[in-house]
């Protein structure tokens, strides 16, 4: 059974714009599964959709395996844009989600040390956003978003505005995440290179009419 499964999706904005139409989407558990198209094709509609961010206009989201009634506390989101705050160092913007959800200080302690040792950020601690480069602030992004210790992980084209290598860099570390992690893992892209490297199943979405256009599967697993 998939862990998540989207069907017959339609999502028509207020302003009359349609970015899903008929999508059909399974998630299956454990994969790394890429959204791959060109922009306006509706793939951050699409993950906003899985994450509960966004309503459907038309069918439906079920989570077959889980009988939790909030799936939000199984899911991590990491947007395009790190949305660190500024004036919080890097230990405190992955402390406060965790405090809104009521994690313990001290548990919280562990959780931040694990989440900022996983990106390679243990010495940043202390620092702030501003001290960061790009990749780092990325780093950090993810960090707070793994230190929920998500079943999912959603990413937005989360390496997008970051050069090639470092870009080349993350993608190494986002596969050794999943290695240890075990967790699935939703990733949006405009590249086919970055979808091809990182996938063990890519989902290709067109721009006529935001439905997908075929799904190619891994021959080889990716372990
Ligand atoms: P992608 O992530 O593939 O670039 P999006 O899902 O962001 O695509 O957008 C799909 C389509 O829906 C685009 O035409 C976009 O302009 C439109 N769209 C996205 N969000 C909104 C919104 N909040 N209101 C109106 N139109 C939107
Ligand atoms: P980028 O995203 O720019 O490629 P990385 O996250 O790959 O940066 O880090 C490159 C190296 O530079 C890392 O070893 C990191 O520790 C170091 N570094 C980057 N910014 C700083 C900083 N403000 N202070 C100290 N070291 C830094």
């Amino acid at each position: 059974t998939p862990l998540v499964s989207l069907q017959g999706i339609g999502k028509v904005f207020a302003n009359g714009v349609t970015a899903l139409a008929g999508f059909d989407l399974d998630i299956r558990a454990g994969e790394f599964i890429s959204l791959l198209g060109p922009s306006g094709c509706g793939k951050s509609t699409a993950l906003r959709i899985i994450a509960g961010l966004t309503h459907p206009t038309q069918g439906t989201v079920t989570w077959p395996a889980a009988s939790s009634a909030d799936h939000r506390d199984d899911i991590g989101f990491v947007f395009q844009e790190p949305t660190l705050m500024p004036w919080a160092n890097v230990a405190d913007n992955v402390w406060l989600p965790l405090r809104l959800r009521g994690v313990s200080k001290s548990d919280a302690r562990e959780r931040i040390a694990q989440s900022l040792a996983l990106v390679g950020l243990e010495d940043f601690a202390k620092a702030y956003p501003r001290e960061l480069s790009g990749g780092m602030k990325m780093r950090a992004s993810i960090a707070r978003a793994l230190s929920m210790r998500p079943k999912l992980l959603l990413l937005d084209e989360p390496f997008a505005a970051l050069d090639e290598i470092t870009r080349f860099k993350l993608n190494d570390d986002l596969l050794r995440l999943q290695r240890e992690l075990r967790c699935t893992i939703v990733f949006v892209t405009h590249s086919i290179y970055e979808s091809a490297y990182l996938s063990s199943r890519i989902a290709i979405m067109t721009t006529r009419p935001g439905c997908i256009a075929a799904e190619v599967e891994a021959v080889t697993p990716t372990e």
